[in-house]
Protein backbone atom coordinates (compact mmCIF):
# COMPACT_ATOMS: atom_id res chain seq x y z
CA UNK A 1 0.00 0.00 0.00
CA UNK A 2 1.30 3.62 -1.10
CA UNK A 3 2.40 5.82 1.82
CA UNK A 4 0.03 8.38 1.14
CA UNK A 5 -2.99 6.22 1.69
CA UNK A 6 -2.80 5.82 5.59
CA UNK A 7 -4.73 9.30 4.95
CA UNK A 8 -7.50 8.05 3.52
CA UNK A 9 -8.14 4.59 5.25
CA UNK A 10 -10.94 2.96 6.07
CA UNK A 11 -11.54 3.03 2.37
CA UNK A 12 -9.33 0.76 1.23
CA UNK A 13 -7.44 0.69 -2.38
CA UNK A 14 -6.91 -2.71 -3.99
CA UNK A 15 -4.37 -2.35 -6.64
CA UNK A 16 -5.55 -4.32 -9.85
CA UNK A 17 -3.13 -5.27 -12.71
CA UNK A 18 -4.43 -4.51 -15.89
CA UNK A 19 -3.86 -6.21 -19.34
CA UNK A 20 -3.68 -3.12 -20.93
CA UNK A 21 -2.38 0.63 -20.70
CA UNK A 22 -1.87 2.06 -18.02
CA UNK A 23 -1.11 -1.22 -16.26
CA UNK A 24 -3.31 -1.02 -13.27
CA UNK A 25 -6.55 0.64 -11.87
CA UNK A 26 -7.27 1.43 -8.77
CA UNK A 27 -10.65 -0.85 -6.99
CA UNK A 28 -11.65 0.81 -3.84
CA UNK A 29 -13.66 -0.82 -0.74
CA UNK A 30 -15.68 1.61 1.03
CA UNK A 31 -17.02 -0.07 4.29
CA UNK A 32 -20.55 -0.79 5.34
CA UNK A 33 -21.92 -0.53 9.07
CA UNK A 34 -22.97 -4.21 8.36
CA UNK A 35 -19.39 -5.03 8.14
CA UNK A 36 -19.57 -5.80 4.44
CA UNK A 37 -18.39 -3.81 1.91
CA UNK A 38 -18.83 -1.19 -1.48
CA UNK A 39 -16.36 -2.45 -4.22
CA UNK A 40 -15.80 0.68 -6.91
CA UNK A 41 -14.19 -0.47 -9.98
CA UNK A 42 -12.92 -3.86 -10.32
CA UNK A 43 -10.37 -4.29 -13.08
CA UNK A 44 -10.65 -6.17 -16.65
CA UNK A 45 -9.84 -9.51 -16.98
CA UNK A 46 -8.75 -10.97 -13.25
CA UNK A 47 -10.64 -9.23 -10.42
CA UNK A 48 -8.93 -8.05 -7.50
CA UNK A 49 -9.09 -10.33 -4.14
CA UNK A 50 -11.75 -9.33 -1.93
CA UNK A 51 -11.13 -9.18 2.00
CA UNK A 52 -14.60 -9.65 3.09
CA UNK A 53 -18.34 -10.05 1.71
CA UNK A 54 -19.41 -6.77 -0.92
CA UNK A 55 -23.33 -6.04 -1.41
CA UNK A 56 -22.80 -4.38 -4.18
CA UNK A 57 -20.16 -3.57 -7.32
CA UNK A 58 -20.29 -0.23 -8.21
CA UNK A 59 -18.64 1.09 -11.57
CA UNK A 60 -17.67 4.46 -12.37
CA UNK A 61 -18.18 3.96 -16.10
CA UNK A 62 -18.58 1.05 -18.94
CA UNK A 63 -14.84 1.02 -19.77
CA UNK A 64 -13.26 -2.62 -19.76
CA UNK A 65 -10.47 -1.79 -17.27
CA UNK A 66 -12.93 -0.24 -15.11
CA UNK A 67 -16.19 -3.20 -15.53
CA UNK A 68 -14.71 -6.24 -17.28
CA UNK A 69 -14.30 -8.38 -14.45
CA UNK A 70 -17.53 -7.44 -13.24
CA UNK A 71 -19.77 -10.22 -14.13
CA UNK A 72 -17.06 -12.54 -12.83
CA UNK A 73 -17.35 -10.87 -9.58
CA UNK A 74 -21.26 -10.76 -9.37
CA UNK A 75 -21.44 -14.59 -10.47
CA UNK A 76 -18.86 -15.35 -7.00
CA UNK A 77 -20.53 -12.99 -5.07
CA UNK A 78 -23.95 -12.28 -6.03
CA UNK A 79 -23.47 -8.59 -5.47
CA UNK A 80 -25.58 -6.56 -7.78
CA UNK A 81 -23.73 -4.32 -10.58
CA UNK A 82 -24.86 -0.65 -10.17
CA UNK A 83 -23.95 1.97 -12.44
CA UNK A 84 -25.47 5.42 -14.65
CA UNK A 85 -28.17 4.85 -16.48
CA UNK A 86 -26.59 5.94 -19.86
CA UNK A 87 -23.21 3.32 -19.18
CA UNK A 88 -25.72 0.04 -18.53
CA UNK A 89 -26.75 1.57 -22.58
CA UNK A 90 -23.57 1.60 -23.50
CA UNK A 91 -23.10 -1.65 -22.17
CA UNK A 92 -26.72 -2.83 -23.85
CA UNK A 93 -25.71 -1.90 -27.45
CA UNK A 94 -22.75 -3.96 -27.48
CA UNK A 95 -25.35 -6.43 -28.08
CA UNK A 96 -26.07 -4.81 -31.01
CA UNK A 97 -23.26 -3.80 -32.49
CA UNK A 98 -23.71 -3.71 -36.49
CA UNK A 99 -26.04 -1.04 -34.91
CA UNK A 100 -23.28 0.94 -33.29
CA UNK A 101 -20.46 -0.40 -35.51
CA UNK A 102 -22.65 1.55 -38.29
CA UNK A 103 -23.06 4.61 -37.08
CA UNK A 104 -19.36 5.15 -35.97
CA UNK A 105 -18.47 4.09 -39.48
CA UNK A 106 -20.21 6.71 -40.65
CA UNK A 107 -18.81 9.35 -38.56
CA UNK A 108 -15.13 8.25 -39.23
CA UNK A 109 -16.03 8.11 -42.63
CA UNK A 110 -17.85 11.83 -42.51
CA UNK A 111 -14.20 12.39 -40.73
CA UNK A 112 -12.34 11.31 -43.37
CA UNK A 113 -11.28 8.02 -42.12
CA UNK A 114 -10.06 5.85 -45.07
CA UNK A 115 -11.89 2.58 -45.52
CA UNK A 116 -9.26 0.44 -44.90
CA UNK A 117 -8.54 2.11 -41.45
CA UNK A 118 -12.46 2.49 -40.70
CA UNK A 119 -12.15 -1.99 -41.29
CA UNK A 120 -9.55 -2.29 -38.86
CA UNK A 121 -11.18 -0.41 -36.46
CA UNK A 122 -14.29 -1.90 -37.16
CA UNK A 123 -12.58 -5.33 -36.48
CA UNK A 124 -10.33 -4.12 -33.34
CA UNK A 125 -13.96 -3.13 -31.74
CA UNK A 126 -15.50 -6.16 -32.06
CA UNK A 127 -13.13 -7.84 -30.57
CA UNK A 128 -12.85 -5.25 -27.53
CA UNK A 129 -16.44 -6.70 -27.11
CA UNK A 130 -15.02 -9.43 -25.12
CA UNK A 131 -12.77 -7.24 -22.81
CA UNK A 132 -16.56 -6.05 -21.21
CA UNK A 133 -17.00 -9.56 -20.05
CA UNK A 134 -20.14 -9.73 -20.43
CA UNK A 135 -20.97 -7.04 -18.08
CA UNK A 136 -24.85 -5.52 -17.36
CA UNK A 137 -26.17 -3.53 -14.94
CA UNK A 138 -28.57 -5.02 -12.49
CA UNK A 139 -29.45 -1.28 -11.38
CA UNK A 140 -29.19 1.98 -11.98
CA UNK A 141 -27.75 5.41 -10.06
CA UNK A 142 -28.65 8.84 -10.88
CA UNK A 143 -26.75 12.05 -9.73
CA UNK A 144 -27.44 12.72 -5.96
CA UNK A 145 -28.07 9.46 -4.92
CA UNK A 146 -27.26 9.07 -1.33
CA UNK A 147 -25.55 5.63 0.00
CA UNK A 148 -25.38 5.27 3.67
CA UNK A 149 -21.74 3.76 4.52
CA UNK A 150 -19.82 3.67 7.58
CA UNK A 151 -18.02 6.76 6.68
CA UNK A 152 -21.52 8.47 6.15
CA UNK A 153 -23.07 9.31 3.47
CA UNK A 154 -21.89 8.61 -0.50
CA UNK A 155 -22.95 10.86 -2.76
CA UNK A 156 -23.12 9.88 -6.53
CA UNK A 157 -22.34 13.10 -8.82
CA UNK A 158 -22.50 12.37 -12.89
CA UNK A 159 -19.75 13.82 -14.04
CA UNK A 160 -19.98 13.61 -18.31
CA UNK A 161 -16.99 14.40 -20.59
CA UNK A 162 -14.74 11.18 -20.69
CA UNK A 163 -17.92 8.72 -20.99
CA UNK A 164 -21.64 10.26 -20.99
CA UNK A 165 -22.62 8.05 -17.75
CA UNK A 166 -19.59 8.73 -15.70
CA UNK A 167 -19.97 8.85 -11.80
CA UNK A 168 -18.03 10.26 -8.64
CA UNK A 169 -18.60 9.52 -5.49
CA UNK A 170 -18.39 12.14 -2.57
CA UNK A 171 -17.93 11.36 1.11
CA UNK A 172 -18.86 14.92 2.77
CA UNK A 173 -18.68 13.93 6.06
CA UNK A 174 -14.58 12.60 5.27
CA UNK A 175 -13.56 15.30 2.82
CA UNK A 176 -13.01 12.24 0.03
CA UNK A 177 -14.08 12.17 -3.31
CA UNK A 178 -13.56 8.76 -5.43
CA UNK A 179 -12.81 10.44 -9.12
CA UNK A 180 -12.84 7.38 -11.43
CA UNK A 181 -10.95 8.47 -14.97
CA UNK A 182 -12.93 12.42 -14.25
CA UNK A 183 -9.87 12.96 -12.18
CA UNK A 184 -6.23 10.98 -12.23
CA UNK A 185 -3.09 12.73 -11.23
CA UNK A 186 -0.71 13.92 -14.17
CA UNK A 187 -2.97 12.81 -16.76
CA UNK A 188 -6.08 14.55 -19.10
CA UNK A 189 -8.65 11.89 -19.37
CA UNK A 190 -10.09 11.20 -23.60
CA UNK A 191 -13.03 13.05 -24.02
CA UNK A 192 -15.57 10.57 -25.58
CA UNK A 193 -17.36 12.65 -28.69
CA UNK A 194 -20.71 13.51 -28.78
CA UNK A 195 -22.20 16.54 -29.16
CA UNK A 196 -22.07 18.73 -26.22
CA UNK A 197 -19.59 16.19 -24.34
CA UNK A 198 -16.40 19.03 -24.65
CA UNK A 199 -19.14 21.14 -22.52
CA UNK A 200 -20.33 19.03 -19.89
CA UNK A 201 -17.06 17.55 -19.37
CA UNK A 202 -15.71 21.67 -18.20
CA UNK A 203 -19.09 22.02 -16.73
CA UNK A 204 -18.58 18.49 -14.62
CA UNK A 205 -14.59 19.74 -13.77
CA UNK A 206 -15.99 23.06 -12.47
CA UNK A 207 -18.83 21.20 -10.17
CA UNK A 208 -16.08 19.03 -8.46
CA UNK A 209 -14.32 22.24 -8.76
CA UNK A 210 -16.91 23.43 -5.84
CA UNK A 211 -16.69 20.29 -3.43
CA UNK A 212 -14.90 20.48 0.13
CA UNK A 213 -12.23 17.85 -0.28
CA UNK A 214 -9.05 16.61 1.43
CA UNK A 215 -8.11 13.63 -0.83
CA UNK A 216 -9.07 12.78 -4.28
CA UNK A 217 -8.45 8.73 -5.02
CA UNK A 218 -8.42 8.19 -8.73
CA UNK A 219 -8.96 5.09 -10.46
CA UNK A 220 -4.96 5.46 -11.92
CA UNK A 221 -2.31 6.69 -9.50
CA UNK A 222 -2.02 7.34 -6.00
CA UNK A 223 -4.38 9.31 -4.02
CA UNK A 224 -3.87 13.18 -4.47
CA UNK A 225 -4.64 16.46 -3.09
CA UNK A 226 -5.32 19.97 -4.20
CA UNK A 227 -7.89 19.13 -6.29
CA UNK A 228 -8.72 22.57 -7.29
CA UNK A 229 -5.44 23.25 -8.70
CA UNK A 230 -5.43 19.95 -10.36
CA UNK A 231 -8.97 21.13 -11.97
CA UNK A 232 -7.29 24.39 -13.11
CA UNK A 233 -4.73 22.55 -15.08
CA UNK A 234 -7.26 20.35 -16.50
CA UNK A 235 -9.32 23.25 -17.46
CA UNK A 236 -6.32 25.38 -19.04
CA UNK A 237 -4.99 22.40 -21.31
CA UNK A 238 -8.29 21.66 -22.51
CA UNK A 239 -9.01 25.17 -23.69
CA UNK A 240 -5.16 25.24 -25.46
CA UNK A 241 -6.15 21.86 -26.76
CA UNK A 242 -9.14 23.59 -28.44
CA UNK A 243 -7.23 26.53 -29.91
CA UNK A 244 -4.78 24.65 -31.21
CA UNK A 245 -7.14 21.99 -32.93
CA UNK A 246 -9.53 24.62 -34.52
CA UNK A 247 -6.83 27.18 -35.41
CA UNK A 248 -5.27 24.16 -37.19
CA UNK A 249 -8.69 23.47 -38.84
CA UNK A 250 -8.89 26.81 -40.03
CA UNK A 251 -5.27 26.88 -41.22
CA UNK A 252 -5.54 23.91 -43.46
CA UNK A 253 -8.72 23.03 -43.49
CA UNK A 254 -8.27 19.08 -43.15
CA UNK A 255 -10.67 16.56 -41.97
CA UNK A 256 -10.37 15.32 -38.66
CA UNK A 257 -8.66 12.44 -39.71
CA UNK A 258 -5.71 14.51 -41.43
CA UNK A 259 -5.72 16.92 -38.72
CA UNK A 260 -5.62 14.43 -35.79
CA UNK A 261 -2.46 12.68 -37.76
CA UNK A 262 -0.54 16.14 -38.31
CA UNK A 263 -1.52 17.55 -35.01
CA UNK A 264 -0.72 14.45 -32.87
CA UNK A 265 1.16 12.08 -35.35
CA UNK A 266 0.46 8.60 -36.42
CA UNK A 267 -1.56 6.39 -33.90
CA UNK A 268 0.09 3.34 -33.18
CA UNK A 269 -3.04 1.24 -33.56
CA UNK A 270 -6.21 1.30 -35.01
CA UNK A 271 -8.30 1.93 -31.59
CA UNK A 272 -5.47 4.92 -31.41
CA UNK A 273 -6.61 6.55 -34.44
CA UNK A 274 -10.46 6.20 -33.70
CA UNK A 275 -10.30 7.90 -30.20
CA UNK A 276 -7.82 10.65 -32.04
CA UNK A 277 -10.51 11.73 -34.92
CA UNK A 278 -13.07 11.43 -32.04
CA UNK A 279 -11.20 13.91 -29.37
CA UNK A 280 -10.53 16.12 -32.70
CA UNK A 281 -14.31 16.44 -33.59
CA UNK A 282 -14.86 16.80 -29.83
CA UNK A 283 -12.83 19.89 -29.74
CA UNK A 284 -13.66 21.04 -32.96
CA UNK A 285 -17.45 21.45 -32.11
CA UNK A 286 -18.59 24.85 -31.45
ZN1 LIG B 1 -12.27 5.25 -18.76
Amino acid sequence: MAASDKFILPIQRLEVALPVSPGSLNAYLVPLRNSAWILIDCGMSSPPALPGPISQIIVTHAHPDHCGAAAKLRAATGAPIRMHRLESEVLAALNEPEKWLAAEDAVLSQSGVPAVARQKIRAHSLMMRRAFGGCTADEWIEDGDLIETALGPMIAIHTPGHAAGHLCFHFPERKLLITGDQLVEHHAPYIEYEPGSLERYRQSLLRLAGLDIDWVLPAHGLPFQHHRRHIQALLVHCQRKMQSVRAAKARTGKSPHDLAIALWGPPPNPFQLRCAVLEVLAYCEE
